[in-house]
């Protein structure tokens, strides 16, 4: 297999910054595509990874899943995307396309797993995957996506992930008019979520640690904000919500919000993974038939949807565009949830 070095940032242990290395991509094979990276969306995955919160990091590790680029070069069988079009990837670049999930659409779900964007298995050259932090990638069309030409490209990156994450659940849980909507945490998925949900006509009220995040929430299209820390407001939207998205990074207390859903609402974990402390008390959810699920980023085919639903509603991400060189720095101000609403790196700085 044919390879080349190239540029990228990353880094080679949990407590070490990122710095510029260099990576080896294979050479496009009959159905991929090589895409030039123009911008990449900073997720909160990038720095769990980066800092190895869940295990599992491979070193070096190069983060970055909310890639927007332009087309440079294509294989023979290729017939998505031509040299010149702008194109997309999010979190997956590969899966096996043979089990009942893959069949499904849901190749997140990949019964023999499917290969992340970063810290995967690069089944051509043995190596883990390396992200969107670098110059070029190279994907197999059935995982590049297309960009809509009306939305501003760098605002499109966090849709990737943010955004596709986001909706994945308001879609299974059929979110839409009539629907009451909740949002926990606003960062790069809840500001996502916020519009998302109210581009498909439900209610949507965010619930924030953060008071002065209130008339941001309103901008984006939230009718009501309840500040999570304040009991008398908590309990003023009890047995409100129909459905509800909790993007928490962090292990946190869920029994408050199981509170505030209405008969039959679920309550979707896409932040947190790990055990629940305090524990997850059952009453509410047997009296209530309500539940607490969780959801992992969403199918290509979805993915798509997404995007164009986007296109059509001109939806895109608040951004804050960052050099490389501040990747760091960006880290530390997500980790004091100083975010307005995702970092995006402009990667011709690197
Ligand atoms: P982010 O931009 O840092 O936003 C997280 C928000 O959660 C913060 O802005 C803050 O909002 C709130 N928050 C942070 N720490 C908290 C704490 N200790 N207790 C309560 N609230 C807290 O992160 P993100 O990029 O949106 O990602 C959110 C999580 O989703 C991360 O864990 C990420 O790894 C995960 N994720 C999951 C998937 C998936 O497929 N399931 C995909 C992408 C990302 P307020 O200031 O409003 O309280
Ligand atoms: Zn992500």
């Amino acid at each position: 297999m044919e390879a080349k070095n190239i540029k990228a940032y990353g880094t080679e242990a949990a407590d070490a910054p990122l710095k510029q290395l260099n990576i080896t991509r294979r050479e496009v094979t009959a159905k991929d595509i090589e895409i030039e990276i123009l911008y990449c969306g900073v997720c909160h995955s990038d720095l769990h990874t980066a800092r190895n919160d869940w295990g599992g990091t491979i070193y070096p590790a190069v983060p970055g899943h909310e890639i927007v680029g332009k087309v440079t070069k294509t294989g023979s069988e290729v017939t998505r995307l031509k040299v010149g079009d702008f194109a997309a990837v999010g979190c997956l670049v590969d899966s096996c396309r043979e089990c009942d999930s893959c069949k499904q659409d849901l190749e997140q779900y990949c019964l023999n797993g499917a290969t992340g964007t970063y810290n995967g298995k690069e089944k051509y050259l043995g190596t883990q995957t390396f992200g969107g932090y670098s110059e070029t990638i190279v994907v197999d069309e059935h995982f590049v996506l297309k960009v809509p030409s009306n939305l501003d490209l760098a605002a499109t990156a966090p849709l990737l992930c943010a955004g596709i994450t986001t909706w994945s659940p308001l879609r299974h849980w059929k979110a839409g008019k009539g629907s009451k909507v909740a949002v926990v945490g606003l960062g790069g998925l809840g500001h996502m979520a916020i519009k998302l949900a109210k581009g498909l006509g439900a209610e949507v009220t965010l619930f924030s640690r953060t008071p002065d995040k209130t008339k941001d929430a309103m901008d984006l299209g939230a009718d009501a904000v309840v500040i999570s820390t304040d009991q008398d407001q908590m309990k003023s939207v009890r047995g409100k919500f129909d459905l509800i998205i909790d993007t928490v990074p962090y292990v946190h207390d869920v029994n408050p919000y199981v509170s505030t859903l209405n008969i039959s609402g679920t309550l979707v974990l896409v932040g947190y993974l790990g055990e629940l402390e305090p524990v997850l008390n059952t009453v509410p959810m047997v009296l209530g038939r309500k539940a607490v699920a969780g959801s992992l980023i969403g199918g290509i085919a979805e993915t798509q949807e997404m995007l164009d639903f986007c296109g059509e509603h001109n939806i895109v991400s608040e951004i804050e565009i960052i050099k490389i060189q501040n990747i760091n720095e960006a880290y530390e101000r997500m980790l004091k949830s100083d975010v307005r609403y995702r970092f995006v790196i402009e990667m011709a700085s690197l």
